[in-house]
C-alpha cells in the first residue's frame, strides 16, 4: 500500500465548521500530526497514533509526516482555519520541494478549511465585501521592513486589510507600529475589528475606529480586520453594528 499526506484545515474552532470533507480525511488516517492545541480538537480513534510537537517546529514536524508516509502510512497534517494559509501545507510543500526525491511521488492533499479571516468577517456582517488583502505581522519569517511595505502599499492602495499573528509575548510591539503607519493613510474613523478565538467558548469580537484602536486588546488568538476608506459601520438598535465594504467603487479609483 503506498502511503498518503492530506493537510487538512479544522476551521477556526468549533466541530460545527469543520468540512464533511475534512472530518472524512481525519477518520481515514493512520496517524496524525500537529500542533498540540488543534490535535486535541480532534476526537480521538482507536488504532489512530498522535504526534503532537510545537508551534515552531513547522518545517521538522513537515518532515516527519512526510517519512512516515513514504513509509507507507495515511498521514493526516492538521492546521487551524485553513491549511493553506500562514499554515502547514506551505511547509510541507517547502519540504518537498528541498527534500527527499521520494517524497515527490507520494499523493499529497489538501483538504481546506474556513480560514480565521472568513470566520471573524461573518461574525460582523461583510467587511471583506470589496477588495482586500491578508498579511501575516510575525517578523519571524521575514524582516520587519517587508511587513512594513506591504501594510504601506495595501493600505494606498485602497485594500481592506487582514491581520493574522498580530501580536505575541515575543512581539509585543510590531501590532501599535502597524497601526501608527495605517493611520499616515487611512482616515481616523476607519473601522476596525478584533475577533479572538471566534468559534471557541471565550470567543470576543470587537469594533473600533482606527484612532481609538488599542493593541494590547489584541492577542495572538486574534485576527484583525482593518477597513479601506469605503468600510462603513452601520448601528442597529438594541444589535450589534454590521460593518460592511461596499462592493463598487465610484470613479476612477
Ligand atoms: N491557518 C490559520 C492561520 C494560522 S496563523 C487560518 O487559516 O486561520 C495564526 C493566526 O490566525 C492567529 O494569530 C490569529 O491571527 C488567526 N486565528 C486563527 N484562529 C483564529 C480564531 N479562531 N479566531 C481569530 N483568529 C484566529
Amino acid at each position: 500500500m503506498s502511503g498518503a499526506l492530506a493537510v487538512i484545515g479544522l476551521g477556526p474552532g468549533s466541530p460545527q465548521t469543520l468540512t464533511p470533507e475534512a472530518a472524512a480525511a481525519l477518520d481515514r488516517a493512520d496517524a496524525l500530526y500537529g500542533y498540540g492545541p488543534y490535535l486535541d480538537r480532534v476526537p480521538a480513534k482507536s488504532g489512530q497514533t498522535r504526534h503532537a510537537s510545537d508551534n515552531r517546529e513547522e518545517g521538522s514536524r513537515a518532515a516527519a509526516a512526510l517519512r512516515h508516509a513514504a513509509q507507507g502510512a495515511k498521514v493526516a497534517m492538521v492546521s487551524g482555519g485553513d491549511p493553506g494559509v500562514f499554515a502547514m501545507a506551505a511547509a510541507v510543500c517547502e519540504q518537498i520541494d528541498r527534500g527527499d526525491a521520494a517524497w515527490r511521488s507520494l499523493d499529497v492533499s489538501v483538504v481546506p478549511g474556513v480560514t480565521a479571516m472568513l470566520a471573524v468577517a461573518a461574525r460582523v456582517g461583510a467587511p471583506l465585501g470589496h477588495d482586500f488583502c491578508a498579511i501575516s505581522l510575525s517578523d519571524n519569517l521575514k524582516p520587519w521592513g517587508v511587513v512594513e511595505r506591504r501594510l504601506d502599499a495595501a493600505a494606498g492602495a485602497g485594500f481592506v486589510i487582514a491581520l493574522y499573528n498580530p501580536i505575541s509575548r515575543a512581539r509585543p510591539w510590531q501590532l501599535g507600529k502597524a497601526f501608527e503607519r495605517l493611520r499616515q493613510h487611512l482616515p481616523a474613523s476607519t473601522p476596525v475589528v478584533f475577533g479572538r478565538a471566534v468559534g471557541r467558548p471565550d470567543e470576543k469580537i470587537g469594533i473600533y475606529s482606527l484612532d481609538a484602536v488599542d493593541p494590547s486588546a489584541a492577542d495572538m488568538a486574534t485576527l484583525i480586520i482593518i477597513g479601506s476608506p469605503l468600510t462603513r459601520v452601520i448601528e442597529r438598535p438594541g444589535r450589534s453594528p454590521l460593518v460592511y465594504t461596499p462592493r463598487f467603487v465610484e470613479g476612477g479609483h
